[in-house]
């Protein structure tokens, strides 16, 4: 099988290592250029959308903001999988508050803004203090304001309206403010046949807006409840392949966030912690192969590594710790790679994390400065 990946990123780099064993082979479509490249050593392997299609049994994507012009192309392959409207719905919170609300699925409250009149009646029905989300475009808390008090509001429009100008369709989505006390985040498949298979949940630390550690938990009544929530969204959609949701856990009451049609990096973890991985099970998914075990196998944690390229070698000689670089240029902030780490029970686990956040550069590893 030969699968094409729009985007070219860490995300399409791991499917490729995970379809290897099952003779899965993967391109990725780099969605700026138009080329088509390997996806472990970025060489251009060929030129534009409709060669990539032509040469792919099955299309695709490793991120929500894909120009909509070349998803219609991709549906009318026939060869796109989870279904284009997924991927729309992730690039736009407009649709995905819709699909949650039509899919009966508890998300904050929420108005759309298009103008200054929508803003004053957002804060009407809404009310303070709100979280302020561009409606296109936004990833790791970036293209959003928190509003909570009313003398911010002419600032906030000011800023807001210049995003607005900024892109054709751009609209502010207006959220409650959940007072949450911690985010988990459910990642599972659902196959060509229906079946929904879904891994423990994470829970996860955002560090400035950026994800920067995940953890398997083990906690049964949150897991049924976010399982119902991940299949009333995932048969709505007739979805193909692995998806995620984010969560506020509100006191075990859950609340969806926001979904992300694909692999996501709360479920990096799975390469070590799960019987199948979540990059495997997503080519199991579009392949319309029987998707693969989601056990746990063990206590198993995720650290993000931002914007260093290095890390001492002790970790590598560390037993539990396993390294996945992306072979990514070095930027301020950027993930450039994450450390998955496992231990045989979950208190070892966080003495583990303990003795890493020892060794490791607090800048690159925030979440282990606390
Ligand atoms: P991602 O990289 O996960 O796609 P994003 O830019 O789409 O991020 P969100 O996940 O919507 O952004 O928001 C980023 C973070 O901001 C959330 O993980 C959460 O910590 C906080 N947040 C978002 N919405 C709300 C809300 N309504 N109430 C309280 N906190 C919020
Ligand atoms: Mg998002
Ligand atoms: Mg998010």
């Amino acid at each position: 099988m030969h699968v094409l990946v729009l985007g070219a990123g860490q995300l399409a780099r791991m499917m490729s290592l995970a379809g290897a064993p099952l003779n899965v082979e993967i391109s990725a479509f780099d969605v700026a250029s138009e080329n088509i490249v390997h996806p472990l050593t970025q060489t251009v392997i060929g030129q534009g959308l409709t060669s990539a299609i032509a040469r792919a049994d099955v299309i695709t994507a490793e991120f929500e903001h894909i120009p909509h012009p070349i998803l219609d192309e991709c549906e009318q392959s026939g060869k796109f999988l989870p279904t284009t409207e997924a991927i729309k719905a992730g690039g736009d919170r407009r649709i995905e508050k819709a699909l949650l609300d039509n899919a009966k699925v508890r998300n904050a409250k929420y108005y759309v803004i298009n103008n200054r009149t929508d803003f004053d009646a957002a804060i009407q029905h809404v009310g303070l203090p709100m979280v302020l989300k561009s409606a296109l475009g936004g990833y790791d808390g970036k293209g959003q304001w928190r509003l909570k008090d009313p003398a911010q509001v002419d600032t906030i429009w000011d800023e807001m309206a210049q995003c607005i100008d900024a892109t054709p369709n751009q609209a502010i989505v207006a959220e409650e403010f959940v007072p949450f006390h911690r985010e988990v985040s459910l990642v599972g498949a659902r196959g060509k046949d229906g079946s929904v298979v879904v891994y423990p949940l994470a829970e996860n630390v955002h560090t400035d807006g950026v994800l920067s550690l995940s953890t398997a938990i083990d906690e049964t009544a949150l897991q049924a409840q976010a399982k119902q929530m991940f299949t009333a969204v995932a048969n709505s959609l007739d979805y193909v392949g692995v998806l995620a949701l984010e969560f506020f856990d509100l006191d075990g009451e859950l609340l969806v966030n926001e979904i992300a049609p694909r692999v996501h990096n709360s479920g990096h973890w799975t390469q070590q912690g799960a019987e199948t991985c979540q990059f495997e099970n997503h080519l199991r998914a579009v392949c319309g192969l029987p998707l693969g075990s989601t056990a746990l196998i063990r206590p198993t944690a995720m650290l993000n590594i931002l914007g260093e390229d290095t890390l001492p070698e002790s970790v590598l000689a560390e037993a539990g710790c396993h390294v996945h670089w992306y072979g990514k240029e070095k930027r301020a902030g950027r993930k450039m790679g994450h450390i998955n780490v496992c231990a045989s029970t979950p208190d070892a686990l966080m003495n583990k994390l303990h003795a890493l956040s020892q060794q490791l550069d607090s800048d690159a590893f925030p979440a282990l400065k606390r």
